[in-house]
């Protein structure tokens, strides 16, 4: 079986199969009632199993208030208006499984949503949460045997949060058929140093008989059950692999610099406050990207305030005073949450998200400022703004950012100073209006992943289209080199915190482009500093020139690969 390679590594591990769920709204009979009950029982104990060991985790972490919303959903797997009623149904109405979950939560919403009280109309979005995963754990036969150990999980697709939760189990590698290569599922593993391989055509069908799988995401194959010579060699490959990042050591308290001295920084990406150590502990110097989003998943409603200060808090501090770029809310595309309401779409990139869904949810965006603010006393926090696409919605949340703080202050919570505003450079109509965006912006920072698909008009997601979200194409390298001369024209940082910095082919054009920061994934930052360290920056600027007057991705890729031999 073949596939795209989305996070170069291999793995050998049992197979998790990830079936998508059903939703059944009309009833379907059941010819075997009592089966359909112990297929519920089943589903109630994994599911049961999954809430426990996820709250554990999450309370390790500090994330009390998200535990405590998971321990709610396993009650309700006792409670008798709930998972009796289910019971019930299958028993009274003689119908399947799947029908009696949905026909139920339906109901249970519906009551929920129609009381007077807040808190409990929230809690319906639990019920959605629990709906959804004792109808996934209903197909699982058995399937929990195999996950207690390592695993690879296999899927048609997955979402963000499923990988945040297949993540705290032993999950060694991800085989999905669908996606593209900068999906935020495959951001999500890269960060974990999880290899993965997406675009797999009928990997779900063809793996579903096999026990253990090879996912050797560096040649671009999957075996299934290998023979000993395949599973020697993954071996040795595991050796290999050993051994090149104890090489790579060297380079993990290293200053950032070019051969020729130009002072450059390596940032990384992360999304929780637990990769802060791993963070520093690979040498990196700052978080050039906080995915704030993923604070906003895992759970059934909007995080407090307080709830959020703690986690940029605990951040902030544990930087020890390097930048912390905290990226606000950048919700929709495919991170969908379903308490903020967005609903349904027919193009959700091009659609209601970010920092366009922001303005218009004040009460939202004003707690994660105001969060933000309160956290930059412990370190040096910078708020950077996603999607922006025009220059009065920057001036817009600007002015909110400062309303929020002038507040603060005059609360008398703490004198708060003014905030650094940046903004992700993500849109093509951001990167043509560079020049009058960097005279307002405190800094940039490249998103490639969606300035590519923007771009080229090629969905991220779609593996059809990925040979057109290229960051090779002379396109996506014309428009990030502008943006790098408008940054230096007015003097302000730019940074990249796409997967694009962190490509080392193209690593030499981002310092010839005069790029100040890459960000990129944990696990890719040793490698970054020791590729930059390979660079001139002279004759990465003469690079830069020959590159942006050819015509092809093929054309640049040549160019790079001798560039490459002369290291
Ligand atoms: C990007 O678009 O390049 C980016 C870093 O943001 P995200 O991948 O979260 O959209
Ligand atoms: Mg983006």
């Amino acid at each position: 079986m073949k596939g795209i390679i989305a996070v170069s590594g291999k793995a050998y591990a049992d197979i998790c199969l990830i079936r998508e769920t059903i939703v059944y709204t009309e009833p379907v009979h059941a010819d075997d009632p009592e089966a359909e009950t112990e297929r519920l029982n089943a589903s109630s104990g994994i599911t049961d199993g999954e809430l426990s060991v996820l709250a554990d985790s999450l309370r390790d972490g500090g994330r009390e208030e998200q535990a405590d919303i998971l321990e709610f959903q396993r009650m309700l797997l006792l409670d008798d208006n709930y998972f009796g009623k289910i019971l019930g149904i299958v028993r009274d109405e003689q119908v399947i499984a799947e029908y009696a979950v949905s026909k139920c939560s339906a109901e249970y919403r519906e009551e929920l949503l129609a009381l007077d009280n807040e808190y409990l109309n929230e809690r319906a979005a639990d019920i959605k949460d629990i709906e959804q995963r004792l109808l996934k754990n209903l197909n699982r036969n058995g399937e929990e045997k195999k996950t207690a150990s390592s695993m690879i999980a296999v899927a048609v697709d997955l979402t963000p949060s499923e990988v945040v939760e297949l993540s705290h189990r032993d999950l060694k590698g991800i085989i999905l058929e669908k996606g593209g290569l900068s999906s935020h599922c495959v951001i999500l593993a890269r960060s974990f140093g999880i290899p993965c391989m997406v675009g797999v055509t009928g990997a779900t069908e063809e793996l579903s008989h096999a026990g253990k799988v090879l996912l050797d995401a560096v040649e671009g194959r999957i075996i299934a059950d290998p023979s000993d010579e395949e599973v020697t060699a993954y071996h040795e490959y595991v050796q290999q692999a050993a051994g090149e990042r104890e090489a790579l050591e060297a380079f993990k308290h290293m200053r950032t610099e070019t051969a020729d001295h130009r002072k450059m920084g390596v940032y990384a990406n992360i999304t929780s406050p637990e990769e802060t150590a791993a963070l520093l502990d690979n040498g990196g110097e700052g978080v050039g990207l906080l995915r704030t989003e993923m604070l906003y998943m895992e759970r059934s409603s909007a995080p407090s305030v307080d709830a959020q200060y703690k986690v940029y808090e605990e951040i902030a501090r544990g930087l020890e005073g390097r930048p912390l770029i905290l990226r606000t809310l950048d919700v929709g595309g495919d991170k969908k949450i379903a308490y903020l309401g967005i609903g349904e779409e027919e193009n959700p990139f091009l659609g209601y998200r970010a920092i366009r869904y922001c303005l218009e949810h004040e009460e939202i965006f004003r707690a994660q400022i105001e969060a933000a603010l309160r956290a930059s006393a412990s370190g040096n926090v910078k708020i950077m703004l996603p999607m922006i696409s025009t220059i009065t919605e920057f001036r817009k949340a600007k002015t909110l950012i400062e309303d929020v703080r002038e507040k603060l202050v005059a609360s008398g919570v703490s004198d708060i100073p003014k905030a650094s505003v940046g903004m992700m450079v993500e849109t093509p109509a951001a990167a043509l209006m560079a020049d009058r965006f960097a005279k307002e912006a405190d800094f940039f920072s490249i998103g490639t992943n969606d300035l590519t698909q923007y771009t080229f008009a090629a969905d991220r997601n779609n593996e059809k289209v990925a040979h057109l979200n290229s960051c090779f194409e002379p396109a996506l390298l014309r428009s990030v080199s502008n943006i790098c001369k408008q940054a230096a024209k007015n003097g302000i940082e730019v940074d990249i915190c796409g997967q694009a910095g962190e490509v080392d082919e193209l690593i030499p054009l981002w310092v010839g482009m005069g790029v100040d920061n890459l960000s990129v994934s944990i696990p890719s930052i040793t490698r970054v500093r020791r590729t930059i360290s390979r660079c001139d920056y002279k004759k990465c600027k003469e690079l830069v020139d020959e590159i942006l007057d050819l015509s092809t991705q093929d054309e640049v890729r040549e160019v790079l690969r001798k560039e490459r031999g002369e290291w």
